[in-house]
């Protein structure tokens, strides 16, 4: 069952992990006390309880054939094998969810069935749900917000290596269409990319930015540099 609002949640959720239950006790009210405590979020209904605004994407992952040569792009990837009973499908989902202001999570799951591996990527996009640094780190710009993101950040996965740079305010979202999903889902406004490697497998490639990001909120930040780049750290309180 998926939740769209936080009234179906507060009727139907019954929370079975002890944070939880604290979210719905009113003990824990917000997504970032959870963040500061270092709390892992084990039931997506927490997110959908404390961000009632969160969006969710679909990555592609997926191609068939296209009409005059290329990919067209379908929503899960299929893989068939020989099993002892016959062919066995399995099908996987990549999915992603955010709050368009610095909240961003992405889940990877398999089913049977495609909505069963949607539906699980979209759970587990929920807890892996964090938070992504945002700022203007660039030197054409330097308006101090955070349209963008503070530094360059560089992220790897297999053999695909993404660099996110930080770009000028106006200038839109140069990164791959899948990836600009991710961007809009944090709230990323204006950002440059470059890739090396199988960018054509989206799914790695898709990981490197995660893993961009992720580097991007461990790097240590000086207090004068935070200002100079307007860091804003995930949501404002
Ligand atoms: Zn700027």
């Amino acid at each position: 069952m998926t939740y769209n609002s936080k009234k179906d949640v507060t009727t139907t959720w019954i929370p079975k992990t002890e944070i939880g239950r604290k979210v719905i006790n009113g003990e824990i009210t917000s997504i970032k006390e959870i963040f500061d405590k270092g709390l892992k979020i084990r039931e997506p209904e927490i997110v959908d309880y404390l961000i009632p605004e969160i969006k969710e994407e679909i990555i592609y992952l997926g191609g068939v054939p296209g009409k005059g040569g290329g990919k067209k792009r379908t929503p899960v990837r299929v893989t068939t094998r020989m099993h002892q009973s016959g062919r066995k499908r399995t099908l996987r989902a990549l999915a992603a969810v955010g709050n368009e202001n610095g909240l961003l999570g992405l889940g990877y799951a398999s089913g049977l069935d495609a909505r069963t591996a949607i539906e699980k990527a979209q759970k587990k996009a929920k807890l892996n749900i964090m938070t992504i640094r945002r700022g203007c780190g660039s030197w054409e710009c330097s308006c101090s917000t955070a349209h963008s993101i503070p530094f360059k950040s560089q992220g790897n996965r297999g053999a695909v290596t993404v660099d996110l740079i930080p770009a000028p305010k106006g200038m839109g979202l140069v990164v791959a269409n899948e990836a600009k999903k991710l961007m809009k889902l944090a709230g990323i406004k204006d950002l440059w990319s470059k890739s090396r490697g199988p960018t054509q497998t989206r799914l790695n490639f898709i990981m490197a930015i995660m893993n961009a990001f992720e580097k991007l909120n461990k790097l240590k930040v000086m207090d004068n540099d935070k200002k100079s780049v307007g860091l804003l750290e995930g949501i404002k309180e």
